[in-house]
């Protein structure tokens, strides 16, 4: 099938693009790497009049830090973080994720930005985003707003973000020193959506004083924080005595859906099986 005919336009900057997509209103549909939009216009499920290129935009790109935070750019590439020293030293959870995200072509131009702005629930970014305690800096027609990755992500395909918005950047508090990280999924085949899938951060020793913050994906309509697993772990004398407790928990923070892929019996088992061999890196991580 082809897409429907539409216009297209190359925003010259941050503020061009805002202007553009305001005047277009309800038929503007911007545009950056376009591994996601593309497809879904050639299948002709959306039919904007108007393209608004920002893959070019400056003021989009880029990775920086400053004492407390790591700043990336929405228009950054998944090759650009996935080959990035200083997401590597400080967001190791991300670089472990963008591996398992498509494939290397897609991984070429796809955009951080779009990705989160996307919101495919099965989507590895999303996840590691709330797991991160990310913010999102949006920028529309009222100015700059800036929305917790928590609040973010609002169902299949939804985001808090607005028609007129611009998803600017995402800025991530530096963990500290001996922080773990575990990511892992299950899928048909690599570079496939995961049909399960867990983002999870810790901090502090094995027993007592942890916390931990694992959070799902391609399980429901969004990525979740399974919190009431993460609390079985952080009240139990140390993690492993608390690990069935948990994987029971999880009928409380999961609501896992059938589709072609698995029925939701076999979700809820795979996010079991996550926990636990999660669980297990963090605690081999933790001897070194
Ligand atoms: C075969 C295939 C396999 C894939 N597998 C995976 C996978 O395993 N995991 C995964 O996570 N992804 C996967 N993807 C998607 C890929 O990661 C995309 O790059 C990404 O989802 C979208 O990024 P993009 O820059 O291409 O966005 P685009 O396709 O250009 O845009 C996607 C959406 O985001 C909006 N948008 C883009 N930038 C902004 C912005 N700055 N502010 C506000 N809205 C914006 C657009 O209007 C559009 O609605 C796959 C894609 C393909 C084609």
């Amino acid at each position: 099938m082809k897409a429907y005919a539409f216009d297209y336009v190359r925003a010259t900057t941050l503020e061009d693009a805002l202007a553009l997509l305001e005047r277009a209103g309800d038929g503007g549909k911007l545009i950056a790497g376009g591994q996601s939009l593309v497809p879904a216009l050639n299948l002709r499920l959306l039919a904007p009049q108007l393209l608004i290129d920002i893959a070019h935009l400056a003021e989009l790109r880029g990775i920086s830090s400053d004492d407390t935070h790591i700043h990336l750019g929405a228009g950054t590439r998944h090759v650009e973080l996935a080959t990035s020293p200083l997401v590597g030293q400080t967001l190791p959870l991300l670089q472990m994720a963008i591996r398992h995200v498509a494939h290397a072509a897609i991984r070429n131009r796809g955009t951080l930005g779009g990705n989160l702005a996307h919101a495919d629930p099965a989507s590895e970014l999303p996840a590691c985003m709330i797991a991160l305690e990310a913010v999102m800096l949006v920028l529309g027609p009222k100015g700059e707003r800036q929305v917790p990755a928590g609040e973010f992500f609002k169902g299949l395909y939804e985001t808090a973000l607005e028609a007129d918005e611009i998803l600017v950047r995402i800025s991530i508090p530096r963990s500290p020193a001996g922080t773990r990280c575990h990511f892992n999924e299950l899928a048909r085949r690599a570079g496939d959506y995961a049909m399960a899938g867990l983002a999870m951060v810790m901090q502090g020793q094995d027993s007592g004083d942890v916390q931990i913050r694992p959070v799902f994906f391609g399980i429901g309509d969004r990525p979740v924080l399974a919190r009431h697993a993460a609390l079985c772990l952080q009240q139990a004398e140390n993690l492993i005595d608390g690990l069935e407790a948990a994987q029971q928990a999880l009928a409380l923070d999961l609501q896992p859906q059938d589709d072609l892929q698995a029925d939701s019996d076999t979700r809820m088992q795979l996010a079991k099986v996550l926990l636990k061999r999660g669980l297990a890196d963090l605690l081999a991580q933790g001897r070194g």
